[in-house]
């Protein structure tokens, strides 16, 4: 069971959501060929205090070493920004918390550094962002966590990706991981019921390879175990009494 949140509450998530929607299309104009990952953390770090909220990884609730987590190639998530600089055809995935009238936010998503098309990598990314919104369909009002853990898996088992299991979405809200859990993989009637203005964030993680995962030593970085690429995408959703609204799109 979520906290209950006011309607001031949701309405500050509505409108963190849409700063954090409109920061990140930004992010995607300032990505290319020769940029390091510290030069995009620290745009990212600045437009953030610019547009009126706050980074929250770099609060005490999170302790992370950048504003936003950078996460290239064969990194999952988590991983912090580095002197790394971007490659034409990198592929890589930027996920951001931000704090907008004590309240979070979060999203993610994943891109291809250049225009050279790959049709692997293509696939990776294009399956791994349907299957978020395959998530999100599967909220027709009170739901079953395990219904939108079910219709996440069957888009990445279909698109024949690796599901990431170890990594789970989680509810949101007055902070950024609340103990709710909802897997990217399940069966459909089974786990938590989620009821109106309850907020979750729905994050799918997949790859082109196997499942397993490592960390690295910097505590953070989370990568595939064979060196496969990743894709991670993500929205903050409210569930309302015949859907689910996206808070974190424009
Ligand atoms: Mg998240």
């Amino acid at each position: 069971m979520q906290k209950p949140k006011t309607e001031a509450e949701i309405q500050a998530m509505r409108d963190g959501g849409k700063i954090l929607a409109q920061l990140l299309e930004d992010l995607k104009q300032q990505v290319k060929p020769g940029v390091s990952e510290k030069e995009l953390d620290a745009w990212v770090d600045r437009e953030i205090k610019a547009r009126g909220a706050i980074a929250t990884y770099k609060t005490d609730e999170v302790n992370f070493p950048a504003a936003i987590c950078i996460s290239t190639n064969e990194q999952i998530v988590h991983s912090i920004p580095s002197d790394y600089i971007l490659q034409e055809g990198d592929v890589v995935s930027f996920d951001l918390v931000i704090t907008y009238k004590n309240m979070k936010t979060d999203s993610a998503f994943t891109m291809i550094v250049g225009d050279k098309p790959s049709g692997a990598k293509k696939h990776l990314i294009n399956a791994t962002e349907q299957s978020l919104y395959a998530g999100i369909d599967a909220i027709k009002g009170p739901v079953r966590i395990g219904d939108i853990s079910a219709a996440i898996e069957k888009v990445l088992k279909d698109a024949k990706l690796g599901i990431v299991r170890e990594l789970v979405g989680h509810g949101i809200g007055h902070e950024m991981h609340d103990g709710i859990e909802i897997p990217n993989y399940g069966k459909k009637g089974t786990m938590g019921l989620l009821t109106p203005g309850d907020t979750i964030a729905i994050e799918p993680m997949a790859t082109l390879g196997g499942e397993k995962i490592t960390v690295d030593a910097d505590g953070w970085t989370i990568n595939t175990w064979d060196g496969s690429l990743a894709a991670h995408f993500e929205h903050t959703v409210l569930i309302t009494e015949d859907g689910a609204e996206i808070l974190t799109r424009l």
